[in-house]
């Protein structure tokens, strides 16, 4: 098997990935020796929006909130050297940070940082079209306040900012400035993808379409949130410090909607959804204004913005043509070696939990009712799990069985009465909270990831069972753990017996197998509780007697399993008890010969909905 996995890397096609970046450095490095200072100075400010449009690429093309206000936090950054540098008779603190340009990054940094959690914690709980609308209004109110400060030049700015000195060399001119931008641009780009490849990042990665899902699987997502909102605004505060010390002057200007709005375009046109694509963007929507600007006129023969126009067609045309962006068909053209994960298998397992006894209550549900509206969807359930113990929940469709699930697992709030699980009180708790006591659970509507791997996808129900997070992620120091964790995920794959699409795009698999897919991740968090809603629907016979040998394996193991699934034969051949609803409420209880022959059960299948 080791064999057959090791020829497969070698002979997959292509370039491998460290040559285009070592190409690219070495291009970098040469471009500002071989290029006029026009040029550079161009590249400058590529690299400085870059910046910016990195921040978007985290927020909006991979976390999925829309911000226009960037610009914003650009001007705190600018405007806090700014300050710093060129004011006279600070007091103590603040003129300790205005001695260099370098503690003044850390102040503009600090104090970006609390802004950002002030705006993101009033502002990230909004949904839909509000959220990008509050990016709008305290973009829109940061602007003005920069203007109308007094002590901040007002409209007209400040000057004088001194140059930024490396190692005494001091960075007056924009060849020696390029390599200080690109170079802190390049560690942006590269800590943002070392984030991306690890456990916060596949939390990140969950909030575009899985929040539910990594809620349930214990992530706290208003957390992730915040992370992304911060580190885009921190990335977006060092562009600014670095227009600053550039330019040497700062007015209110280039801190507008507008240009908010340029970088959001910046971001999308590259590629929201690659890092690489921010510069990609920035790059063009650059050059494309620039050469616009000087070609228009001297095509037209006259000047009035004709610029602005055929820009924003070209915007329209490229959104149309490349929803995705560019850097997706760039490559394309770059034939790069797929990386697959390498697994170490031996890796230190993760530690385990305190499993309860078996036999021991677990579960008890006591008079749940859900009401949707006029809709009793759920009225007076009680039930009962033991660990160890198998409990089908079966009953017609429409019968209140997947709403059960939500009110046990916390993804729903119960109008009235009480779900103890291991002896707390957890109805109306959050999913997260729940999850973290040890119960877990699968989806009847499958909530994966698709383009995600099968393994990354399993490895986010791991997600509690690691600590590392956002820094040691960026700088590669959270190896250890993340071996471990897809460790963990690839030996509960092979447990299912899908090891065989590890690597595969989840998305691709059929959704039989994506089912199991589900299960693999819930049992990444080792819970003592597994909660699965219609687990073998779509699977051959075959594959629902493995299911069934797995799950007859976890209980033997003391789990305790609770049940959806329609197939009879397969439940009644498996489970200890079942639970029968009919429209919200339970009509029968027992062991599974019991129930079979209850004339209210054969009535509700016979004469019931289906
Ligand atoms: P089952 O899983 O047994 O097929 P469900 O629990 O999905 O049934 O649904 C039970 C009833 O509750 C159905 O009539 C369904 O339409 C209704 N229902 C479920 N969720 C909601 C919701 N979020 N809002 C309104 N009605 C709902
Ligand atoms: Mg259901």
């Amino acid at each position: 098997m080791n064999q057959v996995k090791i020829d497969q890397t070698s002979i997959a096609p292509g370039i491998r990935p460290q040559f285009w970046l070592v190409a690219f450095l070495l291009i970098l490095g040469i471009a500002p020796l071989a290029l006029p200072e026009f040029y550079v100075t161009t590249l400058n400010f590529i690299g400085i929006y870059a910046l910016v449009a990195l921040g978007l690429v985290l927020l909006t093309g991979i976390g999925g909130l829309t911000s226009f206000g960037q610009a914003a936090f650009v001007g705190l950054g600018a405007y806090t050297t700014a300050w710093l540098a060129t004011t006279q008779g600070l007091p103590t603190l603040l003129a300790f940070f205005g001695q260099s340009p370098w503690l003044a990054l850390l102040a503009g940094l600090i104090f970006t940082t609390i802004v950002a959690i002030i705006l993101g914690s009033l502002t990230l709980r909004l949904s839909g079209h509000y959220l990008p609308l509050g990016t709008i209004a305290w973009g829109t109110s940061l602007y003005y306040l920069l203007g109308n400060m007094e002590f901040l030049g007002g409209h007209t700015g400040l000057s004088g900012i001194p140059a930024v000195e490396v190692l005494g060399w001091k960075l007056d001119n924009g060849r020696s400035f390029f390599y200080l931008v690109w170079g802190m641009l390049l560690v942006s780009v590269l800590t943002t993808r070392n984030l991306l490849d690890s456990r916060e990042g596949r939390a990140i990665r969950a909030l575009k379409g899985g929040i539910v899902m990594a809620e349930a699987m214990g992530v706290n997502t208003s957390r992730s949130r915040m992370i992304i909102f911060v580190i885009a605004a921190l990335q977006a505060c060092t562009s600014g410090w670095l227009y600053a010390h550039m330019q040497r002057f700062v007015n209110p200007s280039p801190f507008s909607l507008h240009v908010g709005i340029e970088y959001l375009f910046m971001a999308v046109v590259g590629g929201a959804g690659h890092v690489w694509g921010a510069l990609m963007g920035a790059g063009v929507i650059t050059l494309l204004k620039q050469w616009l600007q000087d070609w228009l006129p001297k095509l037209l023969g006259q000047t009035g913005n004709f610029e602005m126009i055929i820009f924003g067609g070209i915007m329209i045309l490229l959104l149309q043509r490349t929803p995705d962006g560019l850097w997706p068909i760039v490559t394309r053209l770059m034939p790069t070696r797929q990386r697959q994960k390498k697994i170490n298998w031996s890796a230190e397992p993760l530690d385990l939990k305190p499993m309860p006894t078996k036999g021991e209550m677990i579960l008890e549900a006591r008079n749940v009712t859900r009401k949707f509206g006029g809709l009793v969807a759920n009225n007076n359930m009680s039930l009962q799990v033991r660990a160890g113990e198998i409990l089908a929940l079966i009953g017609p469709n429409g019968a209140g069985k997947s709403t059960m699930f939500n009110q046990i697992s916390g993804v729903d709030t119960p109008t009235s009465g009480e779900v103890l699980f291991r002896d707390k009180s957890v109805a109306g708790h959050q999913a997260r909270e729940i999850a973290h006591l040890g119960m877990s659970r699968t989806f009847q509507h499958v909530r994966l990831l698709p383009a995600m791997s099968v393994l990354e996808n399993v490895a986010i129900g791991a997600h509690m069972r690691g600590t590392r997070s956002v820094v040691p992620a960026a700088w590669r120091l959270d190896r250890a753990e993340e071996e471990r964790l897809l460790a963990e995920a690839a030996r509960q794959i092979e447990r299912v017996g899908l090891s065989a699409h590890m690597h595969d795009a989840a998305g691709s698999l059929a959704l039989g197998q994506q089912r199991i897919i589900e299960i693999a991740r819930a049992l990444c968090s080792t819970p003592c509780l597994l909660l699965l809603d219609e687990p073998a629907a779509g699977l051959r016979f075959k594959e629902k007697q493995a299911l069934g040998a797995l799950l007859r394996q976890l209980s033997d193991e003391g789990i305790a399993i609770l049940l959806v699934e329609h197939d009879m034969d397969f439940v009644m051949g498996l489970v200890d008890r079942v639970v029968v609803m009919k429209f919200g409420e339970k009509i029968a209880e027992g062991l599974p010969e019991e129930v079979q022959k209850n004339p209210a059960v054969l009535e509700a299948y016979l004469g019931g909905v289906e």
